[in-house]
């Protein structure tokens, strides 16, 4: 059986790639894993039992009795979760917890026609034989001034110099970790969606993914 094809996307906090990654699932009717969700339920998780993301001992636990409810609760989109995400992430027992699942998703995707995963990590670790590598990304002002609308649209109580500080913080802890840090693929496709909106985002990435399927 040929193997079925992998859009892998990654990139920095807000810097579109979940929107583009849903986008391109739809339009391809691919099966689409958003794995920020995995580490985000693992820092969900620590917090919930009053333990430190950092710390090793209340990680591996949560991520060896992972509890996928957490999947639907409000929560888990919340600024405080994505902060611990970013703490337990860089944990290499918990990366290596959640490597088997994500893998197994880009090889059987539901649907059986294709996926889509993005991440931090998954053209370089992942999925390092993806069909299509994507990196999108924009400048750190940019990133934290969608994500500020974005809190604050929802009702978060927070200043935009607040975000840009947790944006650089969380930037920094993905980039310097030893351990699968966010980097671009040598062979993955930079967007940079500093001076685009969301919907050229997508147009822009959707043209570049379908154009190396087309080959
Ligand atoms: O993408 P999202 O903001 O939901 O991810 C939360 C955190 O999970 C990131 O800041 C990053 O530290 C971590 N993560 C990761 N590898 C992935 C996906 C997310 O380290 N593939």
């Amino acid at each position: 059986m040929s193997k079925l094809p992998v859009i892998a996307i990654d990139g920095p906090a807000a810097s579109g790639k979940g929107t583009i990654a849903r986008r391109i699932a739809t339009a391809l009717g691919f099966a689409h894993l958003d794995t920020g969700t995995l580490y985000r339920v693992v820092g969900l998780s620590v917090l919930r039992k009053g333990g430190d993301p950092a710390d090793s001992g209340a990680a591996n636990t949560a991520v060896e009795s992972l509890d996928l409810s957490l999947l639907e609760d409000p929560a888990l989109r919340a600024h405080s979760t994505g902060v611990a995400a970013s703490k337990v992430a860089a944990i290499s027992s918990v990366r290596e917890a959640l490597l088997s699942f994500q893998q197994d998703f880009a090889a059987h995707p539901p649907g059986g026609k294709g996926a889509v995963l993005d991440g931090r990590d998954i053209g370089t670790v992942i999925c390092p034989a993806a069909t299509v590598k994507l990196f999108v990304t924009a400048t750190p002002e940019v990133r934290a001034h969608r994500r500020f609308l974005e809190l604050t649209t929802h009702g978060t109580s927070i200043t935009e110099a607040e975000v840009l500080a947790d944006i650089r913080a969380r930037d920094a802890r993905d980039s310097e970790r030893a351990i699968a840090p966010l980097k671009q693929a040598r062979d993955a496709h930079l967007l940079d969606t500093t001076h685009l909106d969301i919907e050229a985002a997508a147009v822009r990435a959707l043209d570049i993914v379908l154009a190396v399927l087309r080959t």
